[in-house]
């Protein structure tokens, strides 16, 4: 049996029809960079998180980008982030010209860690704690990190909060949506997230009206009006047709949310009746919702062997991460070594992504199950 990590093809064949119909008129307008179709998606967005603005951008990166760039942080600035996350959580931030401070993971959620924050904070002086400007959380595999208490530290140091919700559309916190809870709301239309376009493509959603003027000035190169540049922006334009066909695939975004969840809780039955609660660790739900962009599971040993038995058995998996963002080596500038992060480093090594989207059959799923319980019988007394 085959059975890829996503497939984009099985959800085409649901819309296509739809799809075909929307894109055909814009090829006949002509008309493809921002524009009524932006607009519209804009609305809709904002709706469906409970903001007051969103704003369509090129991508998932452009949007952590510009939330920095209108917040002001840069040079002599710096911005706690998580080190267990897709590298533009912290490319962003140092791409205006500020420093992550990366602050180790919680090992139940992979979410940053509140209390880590709070140390993190406390032991910084001077000039350090001066050019501490906003906090970065990532809302990571499609579970919110623990926004209360980020929130309130955030108060009480006046920092800037930028959820990195790029994988969490739709996902809540305390019956808010993501994107909702701190300054900025930063999501990606990658064709994998679940939410994606046929392309690239991202969206800002803010409840501040004045971030929300600076963001739209600066997706043009901080043109206001036109060729009368107020700030250095730059092209962080959506184009109509991603915006078109995101909103065709916005209006089955739930159901296809709520197959990502039945699918979980059908792994978790698979799971317990194989037996292996020595060898797998589940995702554990701590937030409602979680919308599963990933079925992260974590083993005790022998990770990458598992992935190869997986793969020669058909089965898709991936490593999200398997080099947690302080030890890359464009950060070594930075200073941190191995052992600093030790949530973050050990869950690069024992945590597997598992197929979960929502096409995906019972059947398959038993399979997997089924595939990774013959390579623990026959590696493990
Ligand atoms: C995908 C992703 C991004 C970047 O989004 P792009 O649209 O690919 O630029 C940023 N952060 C996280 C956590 C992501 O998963």
């Amino acid at each position: 049996m085959k059975v890829p990590l996503l497939d984009l093809k099985a959800q085409y064949k649901t819309i296509k029809d739809e799809i075909l119909k929307i894109t055909a008129d814009i090829y006949e307008s002509q008309y493809f960079i921002l524009g009524p179709h932006v607009e519209k998606l804009e609305n809709e967005i904002a709706n469906y998180c409970s903001t007051k603005h969103s704003l369509g951008v090129s991508s998932g990166t452009d949007a952590l980008l510009l939330a920095l760039l209108a917040s002001g942080i840069g040079n002599g600035d710096s911005v706690i982030t998580s080190p267990y996350t897709f590298f533009a959580t912290a490319g962003s931030i140092v791409r205006t010209g500020a420093k992550p401070v990366f602050v180790d993971i919680d090992p139940n959620t992979y979410n940053i860690s509140s209390e880590k924050i709070s140390e993190t904070i406390s032991s910084m002086k001077g000039l350090e704690r001066k050019g501490l400007k906003a906090i970065m959380p990532v809302h990571l595999y499609g579970q919110c990190a623990d926004m209360d208490p980020i929130l309130e530290i955030a108060k009480k140091n006046d920092l800037i909060v930028i959820e990195d919700a790029a994988q969490a559309i739709g996902a809540e916190y305390k019956e808010k949506r993501a994107g909702s809870l701190g300054d900025f709301g930063c999501f990606s239309f990658f064709p994998s997230k679940n939410l994606g376009a046929f392309g690239d493509g991202g969206i800002i959603t803010t409840n501040s009206s004045i971030y929300y003027e600076k963001m739209h000035t600066l997706r043009v190169h901080g043109s206001q009006p036109k060729y009368y540049h107020k700030y250095i922006g730059g092209n962080f334009r959506l184009d109509a047709l991603q915006a078109a066909i995101v909103s065709v695939k916005l209006k089955y975004l739930d159901e296809w949310t709520a197959a990502r969840q039945n699918n979980a809780q059908n792994y978790r039955k698979l799971f317990n009746k194989a037996g292996l609660a020595k060898e797998i660790t589940l995702p554990v739900e701590k937030e409602n919702l979680h919308i599963y962009n990933q079925f992260i599971i974590k083993v005790s040993g022998k990770r990458d062997e598992l992935r190869t038995h997986l793969n020669n058995a058909g089965v898709g998996t991936e490593i999200y991460y398997p080099v947690p963002l302080h030890l890359q080596e464009c950060f070594s500038y930075l200073g941190y070594k191995k052992g600093d992060m030790p949530v973050s480093e050990d869950a690069s090594l024992n945590t597997i992504a598992l197929p979960i989207y929502p096409e995906l059959t019972e059947d398959m799923q038993a399979y997997v199950v089924d595939k990774i319980k013959e390579f623990y019988r026959s590696n493990i007394k």
